[in-house]
């Protein structure tokens, strides 16, 4: 297929970055389940490592099955490319690493998945970096974050787990007049409900095991390089833009153009730290890939009627549902994600703590665990298990109070689903 931009993203989900196989006409993207490529000769080999010419070396820097999968991850997310990675939170710290070093900060929004929250306030300490947290609908207070050490700006456009959505054009205009990249977790809308690059975004980054895998069989991730951010502009991001001693003084930006960051993330992100996705998992992200329009859309029909429903009912004391006309949120749902507002959200259950936990022991198709994004529904009671290490306070300020439980609403029948949370509420609450 020639790469053009007037195909539509059914099109896309299907056909972008593969090509029948060239050895055998294949028409599926093989799983070239190899860890080495041989050489043509001895001059090939020193141009490729010289990266005078662009093959395959050795699968944890480059492997056919996992480019085919960069290539159309970046189409669909229109990024010049992408290089993926062995888990959302490797793509994140890979989609830092070039930006960041000692002395460095990121300004980060407060409403992050709790895992990201962890690995930005905690272990990226290790490095040197840190991390400053602020309520991203406070653009003063963005802009005040922000120091002569700030390298990105962080957040998620449908925020994991309360179903917040952030004002990207916003944001990406604050990050822009600062000069530095906008990273935003693409995670829970997928490229189907947004494109943060359309809004501003610099990088985009995913955790492919949720909705892109799309049936919980894979950990992966991703980082997309929207191609337009100029890293040479300021002295702020000298990985790309001055020479390389372990690349006998290449520049990035100046040798690779828009696509520096994608040649950095495998050249030295891959090659050194070694977050590689092996070419399995990226055949089951391809296979997922291929139905994201027609689950996303199915995702959305069942959370709204779900959520709907459990906003009327008097057993439940709220749901955070953006599609909801009562979230604050609902407005951005037409700017930022207009075909929806996802299918993450979290409802408050009278009774607290025990009825809680009394409701997710009595789901039947409902399964308590700690994944989303899933073909099935799925639900986690927080506060007694992600976040039970935090204090009330703490448990609040992220989305988890002990009378919250979080719910992804998968592509069964919305009916169904409906009759699994209608039993299982009477058991939690007798009523
Ligand atoms: C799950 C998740 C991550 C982390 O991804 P892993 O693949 O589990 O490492 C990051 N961000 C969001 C929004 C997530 O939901």
């Amino acid at each position: 297929m020639s790469d053009g931009p007037t195909y539509g993203f059914d099109t896309l989900q299907i056909h972008a970055g593969a090509r029948p196989d060239p050895a055998t006409g294949a028409r599926q993207v093989p799983i070239y389940q190899t860890t080495a490529y041989v050489f043509r000769d001895a001059d090939h080999a020193a141009a490729l490592f010289n990266l005078q010419e662009v093959g395959y070396i050795y699968s944890r820097l480059t492997n056919p099955t996992v480019a085919a999968l960069q290539e159309r991850v970046a189409t669909l997310e229109g990024g010049v490319g992408a290089v993926c990675c062995s888990s959302g939170h490797a793509a994140q710290i890979m989609a830092l690493f070039p930006l960041m070093g000692p002395g460095r900060n990121i300004v980060a929004s407060t409403r992050l998945y709790g895992g990201s929250v962890t690995q930005l306030s905690h272990t990226i300490k290790r490095f040197g970096w840190s991390a400053t947290f602020v309520d991203f609908d406070d653009l003063d207070a963005v802009k005040a974050a922000i120091d002569d050490n700030t390298r990105a700006v962080f957040c998620e456009s449908i925020a994991n787990p309360g179903g917040y959505i952030t004002d990207l054009d916003a944001i990406a205009a604050i990050a822009d007049g600062a000069g530095i990249p906008l990273i935003v977790d693409n995670t829970s809308a997928s490229p189907y409900l947004c494109r943060p690059i359309d809004h501003g975004a610099t990088l985009v980054v995913h955790s492919m095991t949720k909705y892109l895998t799309g049936n919980g069989t894979v950990t992966g991730g991703v980082v997309v390089d929207s191609g337009k951010f100029d890293w040479s502009a300021s002295d702020k991001f000298p990985s790309l833009s001055a020479p390389e001693p372990a690349y006998h003084g290449l520049k990035f930006h100046e040798t690779f153009g828009n696509l520096a960051f994608t040649f950095h993330g495998i050249a030295i992100g891959l090659r050194d730290l070694g977050m590689t996705l092996n070419p399995q998992a990226a055949h089951y992200t391809l296979m997922g890939i291929e139905t994201l329009s027609l689950r996303m859309e199915k995702h959305v029909e069942n959370a709204e009627k779900v959520a709907k429903w459990l906003e009327a009912d008097p057993r439940v004391d709220g749901v955070t549902y953006a599609g909801l006309k009562s979230s604050p949120y609902y407005d951005r749902v037409a700017k930022i994600c207009p075909k929806g507002a996802g299918a993450l959200f979290t409802v408050a259950i009278a009774g607290g703590y025990d009825a809680c936990v009394k409701f997710v022991n009595g789901l039947e198709i409902f399964s308590h665990v700690a994944n989303l994004g899933d073909t099935r529904s799925l639900v986690i009671h927080s506060a007694s298990t992600t976040h039970r290490q935090l204090t009330a306070q703490q448990q609040a300020a992220s989305g988890a109070a002990p009378n919250m439980v979080r719910i992804s609403i998968g592509t069964e029948d919305a009916d169904d689903l409906i009759a699994d949370l209608d039993q299982a509420l009477t058991k939690a609450t007798g009523r």
